[in-house]
């Protein structure tokens, strides 16, 4: 996922799930596993493995870190020399400093089966993916490790009448899936504007280590009906180097970049900037857009898809339209001559939304361009914006093949109407 993404993601785990706990991030790459269940079977006649170590083979305590707990009074119970839990916390700074080792955390002791009962080896348990392996003795040995994390294929379906969480929280799935699926959807879906009666399908990987759910992996195909109409994403990999990407059945990209600029052809005038002298009001002063002159009349384009949020007039905006393009990005157009579009309307990015013109505070015709990202006036002109490259023709062929494929199990998959009414 590039930067954008990553802050979307963000704001959308706090705007959505300020309620929730938080869950666990680590989500490692795995192979796939469906053979989970057998293999919990097979594994009752065969010795138990634990971290790495046999089982059986010793006396196992397992236990959680107290609040003041400290290695040493762990150890000791354990029959751990002092001077031999001293060497350990100093052999540990280069790996993973006894010091961090914190309350609420699990941690397995594997003692001898003799007469001494002392401890050979002390695992801790940072998360639930991760453990640290401290082995005792003459020669101390840590060393970091990583549970493997089994993916399984599940599939999800709703139709929606309040929210996408919600509709998702009836049914025992975690929230994270949402937040995923509105990553996805950022460029074509708000969120925050789904309409009752929109209805999703879902196909994606859950995570897990020893059969404990730690996250959700990818989202492989989905499809949304948003106003009637289906939006489908799937999840493809063309460049390892760039990573994967979502595109709908034709394979354009899911993500949208916006117009360079709202006029087809215009002169940037003024950039943005924190202090210009303003010309009308003879100061210094921020100037939180970018100006492009043209004629009056010359047509003012949607940089991107969106509802128009504001079509209006102000004493120093003049005629103005604001568009909302998806929960991140808002666009506005200021002194238009004429507007041409009205609050609530849809609009398709290049469709003429008003004329150049000078009305409100401007001295010459020209259009003032602000750009919101995340309630945030920034610099259009710097902001990283995502591209949005089709897939590439090597790979068409093998990508509608995949797609066909899966919008097979998408349609197989029975939409489950009834949202519960919790009470
Ligand atoms: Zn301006």
């Amino acid at each position: 996922m590039n930067k954008i993404f990553e802050k979307v993601l963000a704001v959308m785990l706090v705007l959505f799930f300020v309620h929730c706990g938080s869950s666990n991030g680590d989500e490692e790459d795995a192979a796939l596993s469906i053979d989970t269940l057998s293999n919990a079977v097979d594994s009752i006649n065969e010795p138990q493995e634990l971290f790495g170590f046999i089982a059986d083979s010793f006396e196992v305590h397992e236990g959680v870190i107290k609040p003041n707990d400290f290695l040493s009074n762990i150890l000791l119970k354990y029959n751990v020399p002092y001077s031999e839990i001293d060497k350990l916390a100093k052999a540990s700074k280069e790996v993973f400093d006894v010091r961090k080792i914190a309350s609420g955390k699990k941690y397995t002791v594997f003692c001898k089966k003799d007469s001494t009962g002392k401890a050979v080896c002390f695992v801790y348990q940072p998360n639930r993916v991760e453990y640290v392996v401290y082995e005792l003795g003459d020669s101390i040995k840590i060393r970091k490790e990583k549970k493997e994390v089994k993916t399984r294929i599940k599939t999800a379906s709703g139709v929606i009448n309040s929210s996408l969480y919600q509709t998702l929280a009836n049914q025992d799935i975690s929230p994270l899936l949402a937040v995923k699926m509105a990553d996805i959807y950022a460029w074509t879906i708000d969120f925050y504007r789904i309409q009752k009666g929109d209805w999703f399908k879902v196909i994606f990987e859950e995570k897990y280590v020893d059969d404990e759910f730690v996250g959700i992996g990818r989202i492989i195909a989905s499809d949304f009906n948003h106003f009637g109409k289906d939006f489908y994403a799937f999840y493809f990999v063309q460049d390892s180097a760039k990573g994967a990407d979502y595109f709908d059945e034709q394979g354009n990209s899911l993500r949208k970049a916006f117009l360079q600029s709202p006029l087809k052809f215009g002169r940037l005038t003024s950039g943005y900037t924190l202090k210009r002298f303003h010309p009308v009001q003879k100061r210094y002063k921020a100037h939180l857009g970018t100006d492009y002159a043209a004629p009056t009349g010359t047509p003012i384009l949607a940089t991107g898809d969106g509802v128009v949020i504001a079509s209006s007039y102000s004493k120093y905006n003049g005629n103005y339209v604001k568009i909302k393009h998806n929960s991140t990005y808002t666009t506005q157009y200021l002194h238009m001559s004429k507007r041409a579009v009205k609050t609530g309307q849809f609009v398709k990015q290049g469709e003429v939304i008003g004329y150049v013109g000078s009305t409100g505070l401007a001295t010459g015709p020209h259009v003032c361009y602000r750009f919101w990202k995340n309630g945030k006036q920034v610099n259009h002109r710097q902001e990283e914006l995502p591209p949005s490259e089709p897939i590439k023709e090597v790979y068409k062929s093998q990508f509608m093949q995949e797609v066909k494929n899966l919008k097979q199990q998408l349609d197989a998959i029975e939409l489950k109407s009834n949202e519960a009414v919790i009470q």
